[in-house]
């Protein structure tokens, strides 16, 4: 089948802070040579911690930012350039929800409204809110109340449905539950899913969480200062991660237990930072299994099982 999303080498750098008379402006990848693809009505994960790529990777693929090098394609055509009417026109095909669902509404307009504009806007009927909002699970009265009238979760839904309204084939979801409380969480994540298998819609889904992301994804990309570290079918990641990166972030996952929270860190320390990133293997300071070659040279994906890649000079050591 052909991919929906394709992308080949991605980077993207940003200036690490202005440059001065004796500081000339120093720059970092922050998305580093990402190759994925996404089928239509499939799931990609992409999870790692704050700092990344992941959101500057979202933005490249629905065109809000310019990658310095790589390519895009959606549904086999190169990403138009960004406010351009062919943008535009594609940019309705690609929606994006991002966890900050309040930031993202206007506080004096009715939420259903709001739908509506959205609607209007792209020059879709605004009869079409109705339905897109009940689709989420909001009743009619409740789609009348304005942003403060309503839950982090109700907003949530308010969000998607707006992104849905429009008919999409693929949804960006960067943090869409990051926000909420652990027990709204699972409400969102499972009207993500079913809102997928009616509409048949494709995902990429983001996330620091990798427990919420192996629920949902049907492949997962963890990424590490901007390069996939590891990348394979969701079942893959349930039974023997292969990375050590990936193999933390597992470990840090927090059990179900109600005496047992705040476990999701993981035990490897804090990030470092992704404007200075280590030589070699950029994860060498923090793993656990690092040698001298680690330090020097720059591991990259191979696949080791059926559709599973990992970039790590160890694997078959450590397995
Ligand atoms: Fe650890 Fe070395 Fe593998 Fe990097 S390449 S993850 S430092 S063992
Ligand atoms: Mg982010």
């Amino acid at each position: 089948m052909t991919a929906l999303l394709r992308a080949t080498g991605l980077r993207k750098s940003y200036a690490t802070g202005r440059a001065g008379l004796f500081r000339p402006s120093a720059r970092f990848n922050a998305v580093d040579g990402v190759t994925l693809h996404i089928k239509p009505g499939e799931t990609l994960g992409v999870v790692g911690e704050s700092g990344c790529g992941k959101s500057t990777l979202s933005r490249l693929v629905l065109g809000l930012a310019q990658a310095d090098a790589g390519e895009i394609l959606f549904d086999g055509a190169p990403l138009p350039r960004a406010d351009t009417d062919d943008w535009r026109r594609m940019r309705i095909r690609m929606q994006l929800v991002h966890q900050n669902a309040a930031g993202a509404l206007d506080p004096r307009l009715p939420v259903r409204a709001q739908v509506e504009e959205a609607l209007r806007i792209h020059k879709r009927a605004p009869e079409r809110a109705a339905r897109a909002l009940s689709d989420v699970g909001l009743p009619p009265a409740m789609a009348a109340r304005y942003p403060h009238e309503m839950s982090g979760g109700q907003l949530q839904r308010v969000v998607i449905a707006r992104a849905l309204a429009l008919d999409p084939d693929l949804l960006v979801l960067d943090e869409p539950v990051s926000a909420l409380d652990v027990s709204i969480q699972a409400q969102i994540v499972n009207l993500i899913r079913d809102l997928q298998a009616a509409r048949g819609l494709a995902y990429l889904f983001v996330s620091h969480d990798v427990a919420v992301v192996r629920h949902v994804a049907d492949r997962i990309a963890v990424m590490y200062l901007g390069r996939v570290v590891e990348e394979g079918p969701t079942a893959a990641f349930r039974t023997g991660a292969l990375h050590p990166y990936t193999r933390a972030l597992l470990d840090a996952v927090p059990v179900p237990d109600p005496g047992c929270r705040g476990g999701a860190v993981p035990r490897i320390g804090d990030p470092p930072n992704p404007a200075a990133p280590p030589p070699g293997c950029r994860f060498h300071p923090r793993c656990p299994f690092a040698v001298h070659r680690c330090r020097a040279e720059p591991p990259v994906l191979r696949e080791f099982a059926a559709r599973h890649h990992a970039a790590c000079h160890r694997i078959e050591e450590i397995a």
